[in-house]
């Protein structure tokens, strides 16, 4: 009896050789310094920031280079339904244009290195596992849970390292006929890789991110195939698929990093170059005085779908995540404001390597000064689109009135510094809602230094009969500093600041008194365009029932 025995039996239907897929998936045929990277979630139907952060180093890489970023989706702990979280995946990537050269998706293979879902890959890997048993560095292991859960509390009782090696390996000594034997009896196993790896030997291992590391070889039999679903580990599938796919660069979290001498040994034994490195740091945020993980649990904005659902700009978000991406990001846009982050030279070294500090502050800083810059087309696209999917009524509404509504967009705006109101479309609504008859119903009024009732009337009255203007700025204005003259306010600031004693207020109070008799709020952008696009009707109307109300 000898290892072939063993692996015909286990695989008996497996005749394809590691040699057969060396040929279906060739080498690419890229010029040198060509990267290529890929986005490896699994299917869990969340699409977490860190995730995508990753994808968009990959992305970037790749995109650097003129390379390749591919899609793979890591379904091999398959207990969810993987159809739709593919969909979340594709659609989220999508969205935010980080579209990949190759994937699979609704049955469809774009690439020629597929199948790029791991579930449909199982032959490849039995193929591999084959190969490992035939050569002796892999074999069937017949512990149960109950052995190793004694093993380990042993090993904790004796202070020693935990986990399957070395003597600890008791499956590794089994012969072949034993082995055989148990097979055919119907006893479960899994496949365990047989490390030659020496706990005290240290290796040096370069991380693109992390610089060099020191780290110890590996000595555990790590599993590399399941029992029920015979489905390889993660560990495997990393080994076989970044190989056969050709992977350059692989981006993923530092949660991986303990395990990379089990898969550099897992490359080696197979006589395979392993890839580049780069383990990316935890997306970290501020909550009061400390930083901490940020929590799928606790925190929405974990979520991909939390800017989605808010109508943050998918751009705005990318720049956020590039400014804790590399450190020098914000210093080089804003040296280049006119390029995007495709122009950006990613570099691993400069990643934080204690945590990626995010912040939604920040994003919302990046989101309104980005907005701003938009032209009132675009952000009326954007307002339409996200309004389409999450506010039927505004949408309607900025439908039925695209030419007033992009008017209303356009107040301080395609302008040299153009008003930064809007961090999200989310936002508008709540900012302009004034300008719409149909959504403005106001409960309370923002007064602010006037506030008797009388007085606003009469403001308001001799305003329209006499002052109503707002065919041209100047004019409108000068009207106003009449009206103000007239009342016995002021309508010279730098005069009323010298001596506010000598008036009962300013221009600005009287200002005020028409911004919040037409808009309800105290706040808002300039009072000659609001009064200019409602019109004299809507405005008289607006302070006719004011009056009935005070
Ligand atoms: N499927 C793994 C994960 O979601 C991917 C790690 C990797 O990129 O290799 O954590």
């Amino acid at each position: 009896m000898t290892n072939k025995d063993l692996a015909d039996l286990i695989f008996p239907n497996i005749t394809k050789t590691v040699e057969d897929y060396e040929k279906i998936y060739p080498e690419r045929d890229l010029p040198e310094g060509v990267y290529v990277t890929r986005f490896a979630p699994s299917p869990t139907g969340y699409m977490h920031i860190g995730g995508f952060y990753q994808a968009l180093i990959d992305y970037i890489i790749a995109k650097n280079s003129n390379g390749i970023f591919y899609l793979r989706n890591e379904d091999t702990d398959k207990k969810r339904e993987v159809e739709t979280a593919v969909q979340l995946i594709m659609e989220t990537l999508n969205k935010y244009k980080i579209i990949p050269d190759e994937y699979e998706y609704k049955e469809e293979i774009i690439g020629n290195y597929g199948p790029y879902i791991q579930s449909e890959r199982i032959e490849i890997y039995h193929a591999f596992i084959k190969r490992l048993i035939e050569i002796g560095r892999a074999y069937p292991c017949f512990c149960t849970k109950e052995t190793l859960e004694d093993l380990r509390h042993n090993q904790e009782e004796k202070k020693m390292r935990t986990g399957y090696y070395g003597r600890f390996a008791k499956c590794r000594s089994i012969s072949i006929e034993e082995a055989i034997n148990r097979i055919k009896n119907g006893e479960s196993y899994v496949i365990r890789f047989k490390s030659l790896g020496d706990f005290n030997n240290k290796i040096i291992f370069e991380d693109l991110a992390k610089g060099r590391l020191s780290l110890s070889e590996n000595d555990i039999d790590e599993i590399i195939m399941k029992s029920d679903t015979m489905l390889p580990t993660y560990h495997f599938a990393h080994v076989v698929d970044d190989h056969l796919m050709h992977t350059t660069h692989v981006v993923r979290g530092e949660e991986w990093l303990p395990s990379v001498t089990k898969h550099i040994e897992m490359f080696k034994a197979f006589g395979f170059k392993p890839p580049k490195y780069i383990h990316t740091p935890l997306i970290i945020k501020k909550e009061g005085d400390s930083v901490r993980k940020i929590s799928k649990r606790k925190d929405p904005e974990a979520s991909m779908s939390y800017y989605e659902e808010k109508g943050y700009p998918e751009m705005a978000v990318i720049e956020s995540l590039m400014t804790i991406i590399n450190s020098n990001y914000e210093e080089w846009h804003n040296a280049n404001p006119e390029k995007t982050f495709l122009d950006f030279k990613f570099s691993p070294k400069k990643m934080s390597s204690s945590g990626a500090l995010y912040d939604l502050e920040k994003l919302n800083n990046i989101s309104k000064n980005y907005i701003s810059k938009l032209t009132k087309e675009e952000v009326y696209n954007g307002l339409l689109k996200w309004t389409k999917e999450y506010d039927k009524e505004f949408y309607e509404l900025i439908t039925k009135y695209e030419d007033y509504t992009k008017n209303i967009l356009n107040i301080e705006r395609e302008q040299k510094k153009p008003r930064k109101d809007y961090a999200s479309y989310s936002e508008v609504k709540g900012q302009i809602f004034y300008m719409y008859d149909e959504l403005y119903n106001p409960s309370t009024y923002e007064w602010v230094n006037i506030t008797d009732k009388e007085e606003i009337n009469k403001i308001l009255n001799i305003y329209i009969d006499k002052y109503f203007d707002v065919t041209d700025k100047e004019v409108w204005f000068n009207n106003i500093k009449l009206l103000t003259d007239e009342l016995g306010y002021c309508s010279n600031m730098k005069e009323y600041k010298e001596n506010p004693d000598n008036y009962k207020g300013s221009v600005a109070d009287i200002s005020t008194v028409l911004r919040v008799a037409l808009t309800s709020k105290s706040m808002t952008p300039d009072l000659y365009e609001i009064m200019r696009l409602l019109g004299k009707d809507r405005i008289i109307e607006r302070i006719k029932k004011l009056e009935e109300e005070l």
